[in-house]
């Protein structure tokens, strides 16, 4: 394993100033990594920067123009179509590439990026923040006349309160004067002022694709072989993260096609509940180096403040499906690994919708895309707060544009749910892989069932188990992400008395 296999830098924070001698801000990321401080005069401001990094060095993270400077947390994935459009050696980083394309294009640079990425570009009088099309690095802000900072933790701003309250802007509100730059976007905001335009950069298709079984059937597999693909690490094993389901079991023989020396999978299963037979079937038939780790319920509701921590969210459902990947993580000791999972194909494939009308379908497909930006489910923190970095091939921008984009009777057909996944995988895994229905990592892990039983055994009324839920949860992101408590300075069994209290009050 070397650094090369994961991205130059996980996370940074960043204050781009008019004024002079600002002290390098210090930050505390949930994200594990080495600290590097770098800075850049420019001619009307000046940042200072502190890159979270993985690897000795984070010198391929930043780049310096003329009067631009770039940071990149993350990756881009269609490196190959830029170099054939700027003319640029396979060698140059993709800080360089990101400054190489705002050179040629503008702002309407980040329209040509497929990538898992957060950027910030200071140019001339102008800060932009920039998100992928699926926002799926997050990233905030706080802009008040003269500074602007920008993280890709919203802790770590919470910690700088005395830049003041920022102005509104277009995006998620999540902290007083705190705000979150929307999937495919970039704020672009004067640094003397304040003020903030934004510019989209990527919106859901709302159109959709009539093609025959066998076109969509091929349009799938090539599409999510290249998002595949791209995402492998250059040297070394990938791992996978593998449930047994259709979408990860995918992710994970496309991996094997396509990695000389084999995969490595990885599944977590409970004292309450696992898939492990499941993940066997599939780990067997591709003949991975499988691992299984088991973790005690107790030991996983105990990471509900960590989870929160790294995902800074307040939504409940959100926070159960990321749970056991958390705890799956935080149990993969040794270095750093580039993570493949199966997240996400659910969401334009309506997968989880168990729906047999396909108007219905469609529509949910609708409002799933509608409704995903600020939930950070894709969050690479999950991950990196254990060194690792994870990768989501469903939502690469094409796999996404194209599952999204297919009418619904592609999606559900036949009685069976995401038909046309199902069918682009059924050479390379065994029949009852290709045919399990769908089980979500909340479900399988016991992960939901455990949380419900942690508040009824702690007095909590059945039909308040929703509402006692989502308390701990915004109670957990208070003290966390606002603030500033550490994770394991939490006791759960403490928050959810004082949540369950006042629910029931
Ligand atoms: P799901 O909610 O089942 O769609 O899970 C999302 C992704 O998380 C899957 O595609 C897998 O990559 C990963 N995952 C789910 N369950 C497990 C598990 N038990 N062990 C390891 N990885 C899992
Ligand atoms: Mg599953």
């Amino acid at each position: 394993m070397t650094d090369t296999d994961l991205p130059a830098a996980f996370g940074f924070l960043a204050s781009a100033h008019t004024g002079r001698g600002r002290a390098a801000p210090s930050a505390a990321f949930a994200t594990r990594g080495r600290h590097t401080l770098v800075g850049e005069r420019l001619r009307l401001q000046s940042v200072d920067a502190t890159l979270v990094h993985p690897g000795a060095d984070a010198s391929r993270a930043h780049s310096r123009g003329a009067d631009v400077f770039a940071l990149i947390a993350g990756e881009i994935y269609n490196r190959d179509e830029i170099h054939a459009t700027l003319g640029t050696r396979a060698e140059v980083s993709d800080a360089e590439l990101l400054l190489g394309l705002f050179e040629k294009y503008g702002v309407h640079a980040f329209r040509l990026l497929n990538g898992r990425y957060a950027a910030l570009l200071a140019a001339g009088d102008r800060v932009l923040a920039v998100t992928d099309h699926a926002g799926s690095v997050p990233l905030y802000v706080r802009a008040v006349p003269g500074n602007v900072l920008a993280a890709t933790e919203a802790k770590v701003l919470a910690a700088h309160t005395s830049a003041g309250r920022g102005a509104p802007l277009d995006g998620v509100r999540r902290l007083p004067g705190l705000h979150q730059v929307p999937a495919g976007a970039v704020l672009d905001i004067r640094t003397d002022t304040g003020a903030v335009g934004v510019h989209r950069t990527w919106m859901p298709p709302v159109h959709r694709l009539l093609v025959s079984e066998d076109e969509a059937v091929n349009l799938v597999r090539t599409a999510l072989e290249r998002a595949v693909v791209r995402r492998l690490p250059p040297v070394g094993r990938p791992l996978v993260v593998l449930s047994g389901g259709i979408d990860s079991s995918g992710v994970a023989a496309l991996s094997n096609s396509a990695a000389p020396q084999g995969i490595d999978t990885l599944s977590m299963g409970t004292t309450a509940s696992d898939e492990f037979p499941q993940a066997r079937l599939v780990a067997g038939h591709l003949r991975s180096a499988h691992r299984e780790i088991t973790i005690p319920v107790g030991e996983l509701l105990a990471q509900l403040p960590h989870t929160v921590h790294a995902a800074e969210t307040t939504d409940p459902e959100i926070i159960e499906y990321l749970l056991p990947l958390t705890a799956l993580y935080r149990r993969l000791d040794g270095p750093g690994r580039r993570v493949l999972t199966g997240y996400g194909a659910d969401i334009p494939l309506g997968g989880m919708h168990r729906e047999d009308r396909l108007p219905e379908l469609d529509a949910a497909v609708v409002l799933d895309m509608d409704t995903f930006d600020g939930l950070n489910e894709m969050s690479p923190v999950l991950s990196a707060m254990n060194g690792h970095w994870s990768t989501h091939p469903y939502w690469d921008r094409e796999v996404l544009d194209l599952l999204t984009s297919l009418e619904a009777g592609l999606k559900r057909r036949r009685g069976r749910d995401k038909w046309v996944l199902r069918t682009a995988m059924a050479d390379l895994l065994p029949a009852e892989t290709v045919n399990r229905p769908k089980l979500g990592v909340h479900e399988g892990s016991g992960t939901s069932s455990g949380f419900s039983a942690l508040l009824l055994r702690s007095g909590v009324a059945e039909p308040d188990v929703p509402a006692v839920k989502a308390r701990v949860v915004q109670e957990l992101f208070d003290r966390t992400v606002a603030g500033g408590v550490h994770p394991d300075d939490i006791a759960v069994d403490e928050v959810v008395e004082s949540a369950a209290a006042g629910v029931a009050a």
